[in-house]
């Protein structure tokens, strides 16, 4: 019988036959599909015709078409709905893909005629997106080392094989030092511990058989446990544990590997060509240049200080009527900022969640998607991979325009987390594929017959995850490699970030957070005590972000410290952190910069996007519609449709006049006011 992944597939739309699909035909449609994209790839390269964009980069395009399938539908079940067979199988494939990864950016042969293609460019007469896909591609050889020769090509190999080692040394020392650390709490020690912490403690202690109730690193434990323990001593005790992860001396230490992992950034970054590991890591995103990074990161800083420090000032009082004496300490600040968080804007959970109902929430996101963009969403059947999982057919017009999928309940078998990916993206260069999209979440499913409902931050994850969903579904190009949300990294969390503003327009939650039994809207006073609520404590959130992005950026973008503990101690001494906030991150356990290089010279882009999402959505605000279809028809010409086409800058620029400020950002975040 032949492999059902490398068959036609004979469903509705084209999507993955999930239901001929075993576990067991996996590996062969991988080993299948690795053979014909090595064929494609030599074909391309032994071409004896001369090279030109349609048999080098075109073909490039075309060369991992079954492998882009098979992967498509693998990686989502293995995400999303795993089991001891298909982690094996990720594992089994992760050094396969890689390796096949490097044959093709080390082929020299294939290098030469992209490089050729590049020089005569100005002959061939390309399109804009043509002219984009050539400089993409022959960057992406040149990135990873295609032009170097002889001991240099060595060297970066040494080099790029010893960083994947740290990477992943630092990570397991990471997770040893979380697990092997934990604090019993006896009656005494429970005292201002809500029965939920008390609950999330006494499973701790039975999975460490520990006898009782024990505090944990884990941030779902360990944040609580700050916010509500009134015994001051065990908040310092766990919080500098916490504060000490991957730096508690011995074998799993990471400060030798963060300096080690620095130097060969360093080294990596010479031999193609870079002054420092920053300028290589930032030429491919919306920034650009360190330089915009950190005026970016400072005009947020210096308000966000003032901010925390007058609330500093607030909470020391607290502190002080507590009667003890001395500086407000970082492990007071959640406790004393909870205290305060209830007078200001008292929030139960329990009030709010009946109004939150999933299936009202998703309606309202198509409600929105509808209003902005035209497009409507009927449920339809097909083969699924989980019964949970639920399709729509998305529409303009009658004409179709993707198919959309969501995963929303929680289970077992799927990692945590939120995320958007898409089956197949969309392009028209063989045919017009529409995209196949998915948004998988982990929300609490209900007792059979009753709704499922969700917190505020699951509303907002949901709107989040379906503004990547509508990159990938509005977009409007001919390449795959540049299709939906193949963009910048710094600039592929806009339509996500300022999707989520929609949920927050009044209009939206009056129509559509409905109480499950009563069907009567929110509140008003509930309504205002949920926004407020999620824009509270922003002076503390902010400082300690920004305060890990600034040292994350000081470590990459000049010489590497010898010692990145005191290099971290001189950038922090030169900002002015204020003395009762720490840094989000400090260096031996800042996963993000060190376990791999995904952000590193790169943790900046969290509040670049957030400064974009905010200038973007006061574009809609500005015209006094939240749902203005001129801006929308901009957004959607412009960011939403271009995926890659075009440089990430120019296209906001396209949409918005000007490259983003920073004030809609300090204005949504209650910034604005204590400069
Ligand atoms: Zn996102």
């Amino acid at each position: 019988m032949t492999n059902p992944l490398l068959a036609d597939w004979n469903t509705p739309f084209g999507l993955p036959p999930f239901d001929l699909i075993s576990d067991d035909d996996f590996a062969p449609a991988v080993d299948a599909a690795l053979t014909e994209s090595r064929a494609n790839i030599a074909a391309i390269a032994e071409n004896p015709d001369a090279p030109d964009f349609a048999n080098t980069i075109e073909a490039l395009e075309r060369a991992d078409e079954m492998l882009g399938r098979v992967l498509g539908a693998f990686y989502n079940v293995a995400g999303a709905d795993s089991n001891p067979k298909r982690e094996a199988l990720q594992r089994e494939f992760a050094p396969l893909l890689s390796a096949y990864g490097s044959e093709v950016s080390e082929n020299k042969a294939l290098f030469a005629r992209v490089e050729a293609v590049w020089e005569k460019r100005d002959e061939l007469d390309l399109t804009d997106e043509q002219q984009r896909v050539l400089m993409l591609t022959r960057r992406g050889f040149v990135r990873s080392g295609a032009q170097l020769e002889g001991k240099a090509a060595e060297e970066l190999r040494a080099v790029k094989s010893r960083l994947s080692v740290l990477g992943t040394d630092f990570m397991q020392n990471l997770l040893a030092d979380e697990r092997d650390w934990f604090m019993k709490l006896d009656k005494d020690d429970l005292i201002g511990l809500p029965d939920f912490v008390v609950a999330t403690a006494k499973a701790a202690g039975d999975e460490k058989d520990a006898g009782g109730p024990v505090v944990t690193l884990s941030r779902s434990l360990i944040v609580p446990f700050l916010q509500f323990s009134e015994r001051r001593d065990l908040r310092q005790k766990a919080y500098e544990a916490w504060g000490a992860r991957g730096a508690n001396g011995g074998e799993t230490d990471n400060r030798g590997i963060a300096a080690e992992t620095l130097k060969l950034r360093e080294e990596r970054a010479n031999l193609l060509g870079y002054d420092t590991f920053a300028d290589f890591k930032l030429e491919t995103e919306m920034a650009g240049t360190p330089g915009a990074v950190r005026d970016l990161l400072m005009k947020v800083w210096e308000p966000a200080k003032a901010a925390a420090e007058n609330d500093a000032k607030v909470l020391e009082r607290l502190l002080h009527s507590d009667g003890f004496d001395g500086p407000l300490e970082p492990w007071d600040w959640r406790f004393y900022s909870e205290k305060r968080r209830k007078e200001l804007h008292d929030l139960d959970e329990a009030e709010l969640k009946p109004y939150l109902q999933l299936d009202r929430m998703i309606e309202a996101s198509f409600a929105c998607a509808n209003r902005l963009f035209g497009l409507e969403f009927k449920a339809i059947e097909a083969p699924v991979y989980h019964p949970d999982v639920r399709l729509w057919d998305v529409t303009r017009d009658g004409e179709h325009v993707a198919v959309f999928m969501g995963d929303y309940f929680a289970r077992g078998s799927k990692r945590s987390g939120a995320w958007c990916s898409a089956m197949r993206s969309q392009q028209r260069l063989s045919g017009d594929i529409r995209p196949h999209v998915v948004n998988v979440c982990n929300f609490a499913k209900p007792e059979a017959g009753k709704p499922a409902l969700l917190s505020y931050d699951d509303a907002r994850t949901l709107f989040h995850e379906f503004g990547h969903a509508l990159h990938q579904m509005l977009s409007d190009v001919t390449y795959e490699s540049i299709s939906g949300t193949s963009v910048a990294r710094d600039f592929v969390e806009l339509p996500s970030q300022l999707y989520e503003h929609w949920l927050e327009v009044p209009e939206v939650l009056a129509e559509f957070a409905t109480h499950a039994e009563t069907g009567e809207p929110m509140p008003e006073d509930l309504l205002n005590r949920m926004l407020g609520a999620a824009t509270y404590d922003m002076g503390f959130q902010t400082v300690e972000y920004v305060a890990s992005a600034l040292v994350d950026l000081g470590f990459h973008d000049g010489p590497a410290p010898a010692d990145p503990m005191q290099r971290q101690a001189e950038i922090l001494e030169e900002i002015g952190m204020p003395h009762a906030i720490r840094m989000r991150h400090a260096t031996p356990h800042f996963a993000h910069v060190f376990a791999g290089d995904g952000y590193s010279s790169g943790y900046y882009s969290y509040m670049w996007s957030e400064v974009m999402d905010a200038d973007a959505f006061a574009a809609f605000e500005e015209t006094g519609d939240p749902f203005d279809a001129e801006t929308a028809k901009r957004l959607e010409e412009t960011v939403l449709s271009s995926g890659g086409s075009v440089d990430a800058a120019d296209l906001y620029t396209a949409f918005r006049g000007r490259l983003p400020g920073v004030e809609a950002l300090l204005k949504g975040r209650g910034l604005d006011k204590a400069a």
